[in-house]
């Protein structure tokens, strides 16, 4: 049991580890970025509201989502496959299996992010249900929208968004060695495409997503606010429709209708349940 609970440190220590260095990094390059080319000028981003709120999100998203994919990844693996035990583990998941790990590894990274994407697009379409907005109105909350509030989203909004897409494609065969690449890609995106920069990409706008296109989706409803799905690739908005980025203009206003909506860690992690 201590070993257990040791092990448990030891991978929140090296999770901790690894995202401090990149969350220097990206709160420099960002706070230099956003000085010269802002998309709402006004405060850098570690004096905007609720800080300590995104930055408990930062460091707690990733961690409890570490744990919930392993778990997960066992449990798929003993269910699908009948994989038991820690020796059995280590080898089903080594390189990956079946015809997916076949291809050199850079696909499998590619093909990962492509279809993860397309999934996420239609998840995240279904979040602004009736529903499950609840959960996703947390993500929705950011009134001063900046890189820091990348992670903020609600535990639930993760597990079914990205955490099972995740586990469904290592499930499906593909090596996790792709991940440390896909998931330090999709961290750097997800604080790019929250960065308080008025960056449209230009032509690009179509190819990759990007702070406008995304600071779009994080405005009213009835102003771009039920556009712009994607994660990384605008492809998918293009595809269905849902596409958004008029000329001459940039998103300006964030954040939910609900103006009582706690602020705080705890509050926003009950309020899905209180509604
Ligand atoms: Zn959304
Ligand atoms: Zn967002």
């Amino acid at each position: 049991m201590f070993a257990e609970l040791l092990s448990v440190f030891e991978v929140a220590g090296q999770t901790l580890l690894k995202l401090i260095p990149i969350s220097i990094a990206l709160g420099v390059v960002f706070a230099l970025l956003t000085h010269w080319s802002a998309c709402n000028p006004g405060r850098p981003w570690w004096r905007k509201r609720e800080i300590a709120t995104d930055v408990l999100y930062w460091f707690l998203i990733p961690l409890g989502a570490r744990f919930v994919r392993i778990g997960l990844m066992v449990v798929g693996a003993a269910w699908l496959y009948g994989i038991h035990g820690a020796e059995g583990l280590i080898k089903f998941y080594d390189n990956g299996f079946g015809p997916l790990a076949e291809m050199p590894l850079w696909a499998q990274a590619l093909a990962f992010l492509v279809v993860s994407d397309f999934l996420t697009y239609w998840i995240h379409r279904l979040y602004h249900g009736v529903r499950l907005w609840r959960y996703h109105a947390v993500h929705h909350s950011s009134e001063d929208l900046d890189w820091i509030s990348a992670a903020r989203f609600h535990p639930v909004n993760i597990l079914f968004g990205t955490i099972m897409v995740d586990v469904a494609l290592l499930l499906a065969g593909i090596s996790p060695n792709v991940m440390l690449w896909v998931g330090t890609f999709t961290t750097a995106t997800s604080a790019f495409v929250h960065a308080n920069l008025n960056w449209t990409l230009g032509p690009f706008r179509y190819v990759i997503a990007g702070p406008v296109f995304h600071r779009w989706h994080h405005t009213a409803a009835d102003r771009g606010g039920s556009k712009n799905f994607a994660g990384t690739f605008p492809l998918w908005d293009l595809m269905f429709g849902t596409f958004y980025m008029p000329d001459n203009a940039l998103p300006d206003a964030y954040g939910i209708e609900d103006k009582s909506f706690p602020e705080g860690f705890g509050g926003q992690m009950v309020y899905p349940f209180t509604r």
